[in-house]
């Protein structure tokens, strides 16, 4: 059995714990992330492509309809250099010149979308890269045309979603 004096040193010591936990974490990911987690709250961020923007009321509606919520958004005609950056992992393949070409080929909209477990709830309703291979009620599979041609990007990952909205939102308020 603890005494008073141990036990008042246990909740001492469980307290610094915490507090530590905290600014640890706020340290590493950032106090945002911090706040989110400890609301069961995730960000992604989505594009839709110039193939798609013609559906933009309709992938809305789906966005809307999935339970989640759009914390910010722009219209904006991309240029290379963002491209460079945001498709780094292509940068040397064959297609980077044609994937560049219909990027900047009319205004995007980039949208910062908020919810439960979004990451992966949001690949799931935009489905696989390949719209020829994508189910018909994903949002790819619906308004995109093939593997380069897809209407819409979505993070994919966590990590992917962190550096992608800081890339597209750092100079807004959100
Ligand atoms: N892409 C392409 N050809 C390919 C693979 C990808 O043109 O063979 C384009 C396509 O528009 C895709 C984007 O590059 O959405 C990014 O590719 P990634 O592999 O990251 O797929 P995603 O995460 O978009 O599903
Ligand atoms: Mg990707």
């Amino acid at each position: 059995m603890l005494n008073n004096k141990d036990q008042t040193l246990v909740e001492y010591v469980s307290i610094i714990a915490i507090i530590s936990t905290v600014i640890i974490g706020m340290l590493f990911y950032g106090w945002k992330e911090v706040w989110m987690k400890t609301k069961n709250k995730e960000r992604t961020l989505a594009i839709v492509k110039p193939d798609g923007m013609v559906y933009l009321d309709e992938i809305i509606e789906a966005i809307y309809n999935e339970g989640f919520t759009i914390k910010d958004f722009y219209l904006k005609y991309l240029d290379k250099e963002i491209l460079k950056e945001h498709y780094a992992h292509l940068i040397d393949k064959p297609f980077f010149p044609e994937l560049v070409d219909y990027m900047t080929s009319d205004k995007v909209a980039i949208l910062l979308l908020e919810g439960d477990n979004i990451v992966e709830r949001f690949r799931k309703l935009i489905g696989p890269t390949d719209s020829k291979i994508a189910e018909s009620e994903t949002l790819r599979g619906k308004y995109g045309t093939d593997k380069s041609i897809n209407a819409i990007h979505g993070s994919g990952s966590r990590e992917e979603a962190v550096i992608e909205i800081e890339r597209f939102f750092k100079d807004r308020r959100n």
